[in-house]
């Protein structure tokens, strides 16, 4: 059975690892904040003291990091990935992040001896648990063949799209559309109950027609109970329209929808919503 690191124990890794080691793979696996992997460790994983530790002991370690920001610190900083790639050796960024930071690090894990993939995912928290996740994969043609049965146990659908950047491309094009749909919902539902229609009613109509999806059956329901446990934090689907609108600008792509969005989603994040679930946007669009 292959061995295989993880660094990176939030809501995605912690239940993404999980199925590594439900699966049987070997797992050694290291957080920032190191409680956050007791779960795994008592499940049989091997807690290593840094990410640099990860990376020397396993031919394959996954990153699964909050946003720019934290991969860029967790792959350059001290006790890094960095410092333990080595020839032939592999990291997997599953982070969301934009083209450029995946680019930054794949050539610099490149120059160290190592091998690159850039694999973010689509799929929340639940999908995560269950292991169907859609990964998007780019960069090292080997490194994605040899790390695909792990793939296979975290997701249902596995892309590989060419160079580092098309992998981060595809994602921040999702949740870009995800985004702008969770606005527009947000704003139809805050309408209509001004109006004096029962939410359940407009959700009951939606539901059935051509605009149905699971994504507002989900979050309807949530948003009905006013139930914003995170499965997507606010703060990262705001880092997402953020990290679209960059990539528009950077193309000379007007996203005028997607720039509104973003600016909804900085308001409910000034608010304070940031650590709950994106549905949480209803909150600040009802205010
Ligand atoms: P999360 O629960 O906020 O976890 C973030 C992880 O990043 C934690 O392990 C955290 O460590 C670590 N981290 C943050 N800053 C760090 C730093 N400076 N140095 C080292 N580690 C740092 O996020 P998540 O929901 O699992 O999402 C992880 C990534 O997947 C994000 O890029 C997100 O956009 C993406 N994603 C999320 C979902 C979702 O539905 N949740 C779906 C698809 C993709 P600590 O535990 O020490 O804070």
């Amino acid at each position: 059975m292959q061995n295989f690191g993880f660094i990176g124990f939030g809501i995605m890794g912690s239940a993404m690892a999980k199925n590594l080691v439900a699966a049987g793979f070997g797992v050694t696996v290291w957080n920032r904040t190191p409680e956050k992997t007791d779960e795994l460790v008592a499940l049989g994983a091997r807690r290593a003291a840094t990410a640099r530790e990860v990376v020397a002991s396993c031919p394959i370690t996954f990153g699964m990091l909050a946003d720019p920001a934290a991969a860029e610190e967790v792959c350059f900083g001290r006790n890094g990935v960095l410092e333990g790639i080595g020839e032939g050796r592999g990291y997997v960024d599953m982070s969301t992040v934009d083209p450029g930071t995946s680019q930054r690090i794949g050539v610099a894990v490149v120059a160290r001896g190592g091998r690159f993939l850039e694999a973010p995912v689509s799929g929340s928290r639940k999908p995560a648990e269950d292991g169907t996740l859609i990964i998007l994969a780019a960069g090292d043609r080997t490194l994605y063949d040899e790390a695909l049965p792990s793939f296979e146990r975290m997701g249902k659908k596995i892309l590989f799209l060419g160079d580092v950047g098309r992998g981060a491309e595809m994602k921040l094009v999702v949740n870009m559309v995800m985004g702008g749909m969770m606005a527009i919902f947000c704003e139809g539902l805050a309408l209509g109950e001004k109006a004096g229609l029962a939410r359940a009613d407009i959700l009951d109509v939606l539901g059935a027609g051509a605009i149905a999806n699971p994504m507002f059956a989900l979050k309807g329901g949530a948003i009905a109970q006013g139930s914003y446990a995170p499965a997507f934090p606010l703060k990262h689907m705001q880092k997402d329209l953020r990290l679209a609108v960059g990539l528009g600008d950077h193309l000379a792509q007007p996203l005028a929808a997607a720039a509104t969005a973003n600016e909804l989603f900085k308001r409910a994040r000034a608010a304070g919503f940031g650590d709950e679930d994106f549905a949480a946007l209803f909150k600040t669009v009802t205010a």
